[in-house]
This record gives structure tokens, sequence and C-alpha cells, in this order.
């Protein structure tokens, strides 16, 4: 079914493999095996499992199919996946990246990368003659975040395409907040797509996965090396929960963005909320850059109170949401910015950012949204 052009809530449920071919069994099974047998001495199909497990191909089929690639990777973490993708980055080469990034992005891109002799310069990706000015001779790759977390500042893709071409760089974006069914970034010219699927993919929070889909056959076979011999794969038993999570993507997300969309105006408007970030209310700064290239608003808003005393009252009156940093889950995940996803960040750089300590991150989930609103307006009280 990989060549048919299906559409995604098909593509979805299906998968590309959505029945085992041995037994015809009506899902691919946990194909919970390290080696495959030599018959005879010769390698069939399968070898070794960190180098192809039939589990994983399914959620690695769904990703390539799903973002409308060639190839797709599946690995044991988000950062997993990205720290795999930007392995094909070498001593000596420079990197471009957002500023405003994921936290686990950060420390590895400012943490890990500079140790491997890779040089990379943070810049505001939003403005894009600061990311032409960034770009030296050295200059390999540009890694992208948009909208960004916590704040949906939106980067142009088309922009930053065009200005990587011209300078041969291979461009990657983490598309974990909107997933491919809302922004599909291979379309628009980027090499590689990267997803934590522990996110919205997932959907449950039960599981870390990461994926990876490019549309250039010879990025793919670098990220395939890659993956063999760094071994961060995801494992069959994971592989089979992502699969799971995959299928109703389509439904939970439309549902949680819907009452996303409700929670956000009727944040908006509550005296004890300063500002409210949300790319679907009608006078966010980004809007209409954003829905150019993306066709939905997602699930996650972020929300500023008056005073810092008002955040240890919410979050201690509040019963529905789970409070953690993560998003994209069946439940909604209240996340203090400061002290959980971004905690990685030094304090100059969040307040540089605008994270501010009264910033909270609210991952809207499939609850009821009266349920929800009556729950966070006791704590906004
Ligand atoms: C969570 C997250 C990651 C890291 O993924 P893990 O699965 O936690 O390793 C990367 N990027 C974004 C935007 C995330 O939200």
């Amino acid at each position: 079914m990989a060549d048919k052009p299906y559409r995604p809530a098909t593509l979805l449920v299906h998968q590309g493999r959505d029945r085992d071919p041995a037994t015809g069994a009506s899902t691919v099974p946990i194909y919970q095996a390290s080696t495959y047998h030599h018959a005879g001495g010769a390698s069939a199909q399968y070898d070794y499992a960190r180098s192809g497990n039939p589990s994983r191909e399914q959620v690695e089929e769904a990703i390539a199919l799903l973002e409308g690639g060639v190839r797709g990777f599946a690995y044991a973490s988000g950062m997993a996946a990205i720290g795999s993708a930007l392995s094909l980055l070498k001593s000596g080469d420079h990197l471009v990246a957002s500023a405003a990034l994921y936290g686990g992005s950060w420390r590895f891109i400012t943490g890990v990368l500079p140790q491997q002799g890779i040089t990379v310069s943070l810049v505001d990706t939003t403005d894009t003659r600061a990311v032409e000015t960034a770009i030296t001779p050295q200059t390999r790759a540009l890694f992208l975040e948009t909208p960004s977390n916590p704040l949906f500042q939106v980067t142009d893709l088309r922009a930053m395409v065009a200005i990587a071409r011209q300078k041969n760089l291979i461009t990657l974006l983490d598309n974990t907040f909107m997933t491919p069914l809302m922004q599909r970034p291979l379309d628009l010219g980027i090499d590689i797509s990267i997803h934590s699927a522990t996110k919205f993919l997932g959907g449950h929070s039960d599981i870390l996965a990461g994926l990876v889909a490019t549309a250039d056959t010879g990025l793919g076979k670098r990220l395939k090396y890659f993956q063999n011999a760094f071994g961060a794969v995801l494992s069959p038993f994971d592989s089979f929960l992502l699969s799971r999570g995959i299928k109703t993507l389509k439904v939970r997300l439309e549902a949680a963005q819907a009452t996303a969309q409700q929670l956000a105006e009727r944040l908006a408007s509550h005296p004890a909320v300063a500002r409210v970030w949300f790319p679907g209310l009608a006078d966010f700064p980004g809007r209409a850059l954003h829905f150019s290239q993306a066709s939905g608003a997602g699930a996650v808003l972020s929300f500023e109170l008056q005073e810092d005393a008002q955040v240890a009252r919410l979050l201690n009156a509040v019963e529905l949401p789970i409070i953690a940093p993560s998003l994209g889950g069946v439940e909604t995940i209240l996340t203090h910015c400061w002290s959980m996803s971004h905690a990685a960040i030094p304090i100059e750089d969040k307040l540089r950012q605008g994270i501010s300590k009264k910033l909270l991150r609210i991952s809207v989930g499939l609850e009821d949204i009266e349920d929800l609103w009556e729950d966070l307006e006791r704590g906004l009280s």
C-alpha cells in the first residue's frame, strides 16, 4: 500500500503494513527477537535486530509515508533521534540553530556537539537576516524548531529552505509540536523532519520514542548508517505501542486542538492571566506565517500569570492535569517551563528567550472542556 497516495487519516490507521505478512494477524506482532536465523549461513531479509526489526519498520514506514518522505527511522527517544540525525555533522563543521529550542536539544547542541569539534551559533531564526549573517564557510546545517516552545515563535520555513539551498546546507526541523498531520516540512523543502514521538504521535504518555523522516535518498542512506552504528533504536515493544498510538492521532489531535482553542480564548480574558500564546488566537503575532506553513494551531498553549505567587497557588489547586515536563498525551499536562521543560537552560538564556517564572504551558488532553476550565479557574481565582 506504500505506493498508493492515501490521505493522512487512512495512512495513520494502515501505516503501510497493517497486518502481519506471515499470518494475516490484524496488527504487526511484537517481534521480540535480537537476531535472525541465517539459513545455510546466508543472511535473508533480516539479520540482527539493531539493523532491522519488522515491528520497528512498521513505524519507520509510517513516518516516511505521513511526512511524504522516502525513508523513516525510529529511535529510543526524541533526543536519540536528534543526536543521531546530527551525527551527519563532523569535526570542523558549524551548525546554525534556533535560539528558542526544546531544553534537551539546547543541551545536546551546546553541550555535546562542541566536544565533537562542531561549532554552533544559536540565532533568532524568526529573523531571516540574522540567519544569513550567522552562516560561515564552515556551516553545514540549519536546525530549526517552529513553532518554538513555549512561546510559539514562528520561523519562516520557506525562507530557511531558500537560504539553505543557496548555501548548500542540510535543514533539520523538530516537528514535534505540529506532527505530520498539521505541518509537512519535507513538502516545503526541509531535508529532515524529526519528532519526539513520546508526545502526540505516541499520545498516551507511556513510551519514549523518536522518529525521523527524509525525502532525500542519499541522506536516508547516511541516516540508516548512523542509526545502525549508533544503536539507539526503538524497541519492538515500544514500536508496537507507538504504532498503536499513531492510529488514533487524527481524532486525538483534532479534539485536543478544539479544546485548546476554547481554553486559550477563556484564559486570554481571565483577569489573573497577563498573556496567552497560542497560534489559534486571532491576535497572535505569528499567526499568518504559521498558517502559511501549517494547517492547525495544535493543542499546546502557554500563558503568563500576573504574579509569581500565583504559580504555586495554581499548581497546588488543580486536580486534573498531571504537572510534568511533557506534552501530547491523552491527559492534560501542565508544565512550569522555568523549572521543568527548560530547566537545562541557564537563567540568563531563559530570560533572554522571554521564559519567566510566571509562565505555564498546557498540553491539552481529551478531558471535557468544562471540567478542565472549572479546575483551572479554581486555581486562578
Ligand atoms: C520532548 C521533546 C524532545 C525530546 O524528546 P524525548 O523523547 O524526550 O527524548 C525534543 N523536541 C521537542 C520539541 C520535545 O517536546
